[in-house]
């Protein structure tokens, strides 16, 4: 039996695995995930983890990540927050915290091992998935991933053009980080972004 997306988050938002019994290191502060489910959402948003300033404010990407993602879409703020329009689904909910060297970690492992799976059953009308930056082509992909992040983006082609429901288009992270990737990159802007302006357009109106 499907669970009810409405338990299943309830449950999420209650969730406290990281802490009391995590894989590893203990989550450094209290929970607070960060997730967005769906009942008419065609389109899902897998990114990677919240950072400090999304962990504060309990908005997802409420950044400048978040600025550059809603221009890759061609989305407006007020589209992008719209619950019926896009789930928004990190491959680890809560903020993860800093490595050694003052960067973020990465998702915690217990997120997706515990809920991805029940959550994607829960939303069956997914028709896309923007899969950003390598934790989620990961998940999402499994072994149709290619080698490295820059080859997978690169056959989006024929990842997102192939018969898997649903339909996938691998991105890299809209992170300031990757300003260089993108210059080094600019295929990304000429050919991957018209079409996926195109394919959220096209999915704005919720089921
Ligand atoms: S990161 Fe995921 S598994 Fe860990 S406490 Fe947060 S919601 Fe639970």
């Amino acid at each position: 039996m499907t669970e009810t997306l409405e338990r299943l988050l309830a449950d999420i938002r209650a969730c406290r695995i990281c802490v009391e019994r995590p894989d590893g290191r203990p989550l450094p502060h209290e929970p607070r995930p960060v997730v967005v489910g769906s009942r008419t959402a065609r389109v899902l948003i897998a990114g990677q983890a919240p950072g400090l300033r999304v962990h504060e404010s309990g908005l997802p990407f409420n950044d400048r990540s978040g600025d550059r993602l809603r221009d890759w879409m061609g989305v407006t703020r007020e589209e992008f927050y719209d619950a019926s329009r896009f789930a928004i689904v990190p491959m680890g909910f809560c903020f993860p915290g800093y490595d050694d060297k003052g960067g973020d970690m990465p998702p915690r492992r217990e997120c997706a091992a515990r809920w991805h799976g029940r959550l994607m059953a829960a939303m069956p009308q997914i028709e896309l998935v923007l899969a950003i930056g390598q934790y989620a082509h990961r998940w999402h992909l499994g072994a149709r991933r290619r080698k490295s992040l820059t080859e997978t983006v690169m056959d989006w082609r024929e990842i997102f053009f192939s018969s898997y429901r649903p339909k996938i288009l691998p991105l890299p992270h809209p992170s300031w980080r990757n300003t260089g990737w993108l210059k080094r990159n600019a295929w990304f802007e000429t050919d991957l972004l018209p079409l996926l302006k195109g394919e959220i357009r096209s999915r704005l109106q919720p089921k």
